[in-house]
């Protein structure tokens, strides 16, 4: 597979970057070895490029994969919501010792929605700038759905790689549209950030258009790479095999394209938490109950992580 530097950063990573939420606990919820396996699977067909996140609860599988591939070859990025520089120390060490290793490539700010929370998290960042300067942490990053983040980051020193949601149709960008996001991508990118998107398929809304999906995000060469997450080793190969520019079995991508979507158990309380993590307007508390709109869920989990009474599940 192929593989390039995310920006300035010195960091060379596989075109495709596996993503780790949706074989967690919030989505396929794989065993720490299953998910283990999965990763190694991914590694020996040349991804060589984690992402998870201190909400994905996936720190153990990529621990026990880490003691099957040599850490060195390998990039893992995180990131937290903290915004203090206390609670961002505390995360990376988390981080740290959950994943067995005495360094993380890239760590930083989980979903930015405006420059202001940006703003908010500067404690945050500063905590993170010094993580970089005492080696255990290589690269500070920050992940949004906000072209105003994006942008935002043109000015602002520190934040080495950005991880923006981009696909061809600019589901789930949150304040404009899809050109806009692309401009914002390349602008940063130009001043050597390294872009790293996800959401390639819209949260399996473009999975009937896949291999155009996934070429159209390839072509911007300001994307140096791509997260996908992963549930099984099916959608692996034919991930693996998209990004290389292999034709997939239709039929194959058709069953996944149906096999996805968000599940609201009958004991819901209707508190309404999750009503407010959802970005999208996919929910809504309606006289029956919690109701989901599909055509705008894009799957990022955000909402289950909300639900204390585990409520939420992507089936
Ligand atoms: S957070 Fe859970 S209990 Fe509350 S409304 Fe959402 S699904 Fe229902
Ligand atoms: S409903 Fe949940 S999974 Fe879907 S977009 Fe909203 S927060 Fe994400």
């Amino acid at each position: 597979m192929e593989r390039r530097f995310l920006g300035n950063t010195g960091i060379e990573v596989s075109r495709m970057c596996m993503g780790t939420l949706t074989m967690g606990p919030l989505q396929a919820r794989l065993s720490p070895e299953e998910g283990a396996e999965l990763i190694v699977q991914a590694y020996e067909r040349g991804v060589t490029f984690f992402d998870t996140a201190d909400l994905y609860g996936t720190y153990e599988h990529l621990a026990l994969a880490l003691r099957r591939i040599p850490r060195e070859r390998v990039v893992i990025a995180s990131r937290c919501y903290e915004y203090t520089y206390r609670g961002m120390k505390a995360a990376i060490h988390r981080a740290l010792e959950a994943l067995g290793t005495d360094y993380i490539d890239i760590f930083g700010l989980h979903e930015q929605e405006t420059a202001l929370t940006l703003s908010g998290h500067e404690d945050a960042l500063l905590c993170a700038a010094d993580a970089k300067r005492a080696g255990t942490i290589r690269a500070v990053s920050v992940s949004t759905h906000a072209i105003e983040v994006v942008e935002a980051l043109g000015d602002r020193h520190g934040v080495d790689v950005v991880h923006p949601i981009f696909n061809m149709r600019g589901i789930g960008i949150i304040d404009g549209h899809v050109e806009q996001m692309a401009e914002a991508i390349r602008k940063v990118r130009a001043r050597g950030v390294g872009v790293y998107s996800m959401k390639p398929l819209g949260g399996g809304h473009l999975l009937k258009q896949a291999l155009q999906a996934i070429a159209w995000v390839l072509s911007n060469e300001c994307v140096d790479s791509m997260a996908i997450g992963v549930r099984d080793l099916r959608e692996l190969e034919i991930d693996v095999a998209l990004v290389e520019g292999r034709p997939v079995d239709e039929g194959a991508l058709q069953r996944i394209a149906c096999d996805k979507r968000l599940f609201i158990e009958g004991w819901c309380l209707r508190c309404g938490r999750c009503v407010k993590a959802c970005h999208q307007g996919a929910l809504r508390l309606g006289p029956s109950g919690l109701e989901v709109d599909h055509s705008r869920c894009v799957l990022c989990g955000y909402c289950v992580a909300q639900c204390r009474d585990f409520c939420i599940k992507v089936l």
